[in-house]
């Protein structure tokens, strides 16, 4: 056995710290799915955790997930053709997680599963209408400002099942989920807020049978926070620098301050 690299420590380390925090809620730590959040990430420690079992990528910006799954794309298809190469890890899928443009909408449409920040009527419509071109039900999430900073993106909870259901009733959609963020540098008790309310918010909707039976997902839970977000019920955590570190320069576009 080659010598395990920080990577494999520190994904074992996120994992071990999921199935132990769904246990002490009394989960199935199977309910929760790891998204692997590649910000930060290069295309080899990419390709390193996509060998190492993860099946779910995520990225914030557009250019970066067409960027980071066209990479992806060629290492695969190069493999078939090199006769000692490892078998091949079942190809990973990509989540949108960021803010997203209506005018990005196109170009991601082919490569994602699902888009987790869908914030308004008008970015809900263009999808549809973007699905509906390229023959394609798009899943999506809503993304919910439970923690009601103002700079953030996000539905306000008093408007969120109203929205739900506009979003529901989109013949090109399938609202599958809620997602939010928490307050970044908040105490625990507030970020657990976020996450309960969001919860709230998802069992409501799913008691008036907004989404269906696809409606069934929590995205809640990053770095820093992932544990409380699964005890709080959260099926999708999004995390990033726990597991590829943060060496490599942020994202242009994202600020320290
Ligand atoms: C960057 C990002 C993450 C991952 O953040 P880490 O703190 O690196 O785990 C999760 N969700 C969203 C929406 C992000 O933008």
């Amino acid at each position: 056995m080659a010598k395990k690299t920080a990577l494999a420590d520190r994904l074992d380390a996120v994992r071990e710290k999921i199935a132990a925090a769904a246990v002490r809620a009394k989960r199935d730590p199977k309910e929760v799915t790891l998204i692997a959040v590649t910000k930060t990430a290069t295309p080899e420690a990419i390709r390193e955790a996509v060998s190492l079992g993860v099946t779910d990528l995520g990225e914030g910006r557009v250019q970066q997930l067409i960027q980071r799954a066209s990479q992806m794309v060629e290492t695969q298809s190069r493999r078939k053709f090199s006769e000692n190469a490892a078998p091949a890890a079942k190809p990973p899928v990509w989540h949108m997680i960021g803010h997203l443009q209506r005018n990005k909408v196109k170009p991601l449409l082919p490569l994602v599963a699902c888009i987790h920040s869908i914030d308004s009527l008008r970015l809900a419509e263009e999808i549809d209408a973007a699905g509906a071109k390229a023959g394609k039900r798009v899943n999506v999430m809503m993304q919910l400002n439970a923690s009601e900073e103002p700079q953030k993106f996000g539905v306000a909870i008093g408007a969120a099942t109203h929205l739900g259901e506009s979003i529901a009733s989109m013949p090109n959609l399938q609202l599958v989920g809620l997602m939010t963020m928490a307050e970044l540098d908040a105490e625990e008790k507030d970020i657990r807020t976020a996450f309960r309310r969001t919860r709230e918010v998802f069992e409501e909707m799913k008691w008036q049978k907004i989404g269906g039976p696809a409606f069934r997902h929590l995205s809640m839970g990053m770095s820093h926070d992932y544990e409380y977000a699964v005890e709080e019920g959260s099926t999708m955590v999004r995390v990033g620098t726990a597991i590829f570190g943060n060496e490599t320069p942020a994202a242009e576009g994202e600020s320290t301050d």
